[in-house]
């Protein structure tokens, strides 16, 4: 598989926030979003899958956070680690732009990109019980971009997390303040990045 890197930490955004979790990034990704603040995993190393299941069996936690990257590009390989790894949950992070067997997953948490919106995929995940959006919201031109979207395709609220387009803490501490009054006001969830604000990883 192509790796970006592997790491062990809690997960800092989404429904899921707070948990342990080995994060294996996948290297490449399909889409280049001006925000994104993975560039560094377009590219990685091979690593077998033998090699890469040693590893996980390294750390000292069941749970698997495929993320990117765009892990559904290599979604083969996720079967066949997912297949061999015996009482391990797997989470999965993805652009929502490919569809896979979701049962395999204990969550899917998808993050739709303006640029690459699939409507047809987006109602056939949205009824799936283990599936939760994450929008990323910079501005609240995006807000109310991502507030219609939701509407128009009848996502259930609960389903929903936006989350604040960060790099430094002091612009994260900013948006959350506001992010969060605006989701409050309409029934959403919102989703910190504790990852930036604690600076780990
Ligand atoms: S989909 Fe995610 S990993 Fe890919 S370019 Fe966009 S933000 Fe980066």
């Amino acid at each position: 598989m192509q790796i970006s890197e592997i790491f062990y930490s809690i997960q800092g955004e989404g429904p899921k926030t707070g948990e342990k979790a080995v994060f294996i990034r996948l290297a490449g990704c399909n889409l280049r979003c001006k925000f994104c603040d993975a560039k560094y995993a377009y590219k990685g190393g091979e690593l077998a899958l033998n090699e890469l299941i040693a590893k996980i069996k390294m750390y000292d936690c069941n749970n698997i956070i495929w993320t990117g990257g765009e892990p559904a590009l290599q979604i083969k390989e996720i079967y066949k680690i997912i297949r061999k790894l015996k009482g391990y949950s797997h989470d999965i992070e993805t652009n929502g732009t490919f569809f896979f067997l979701p049962r395999l997953f204990e969550t899917i948490v998808i993050s739709p990109k303006k640029q690459a919106i699939n409507n047809n995929l987006t109602r056939k995940y949205k009824e799936l019980n283990n599936v939760y959006f994450k929008f990323v919201v910079g501005n609240l031109k995006d807000y109310i971009f991502w507030k219609k979207f939701t509407g128009d395709l009848k996502i259930k609220k609960q389903k929903v997390y936006f989350m604040p387009e960060a790099k430094t803490r002091k612009i994260l501490i900013e948006k959350s303040k506001w992010l969060i009054s605006q989701a409050k006001k309409d029934g959403f969830n919102f989703s910190g990045r504790l990852q930036i604000l604690k600076g780990f990883n």
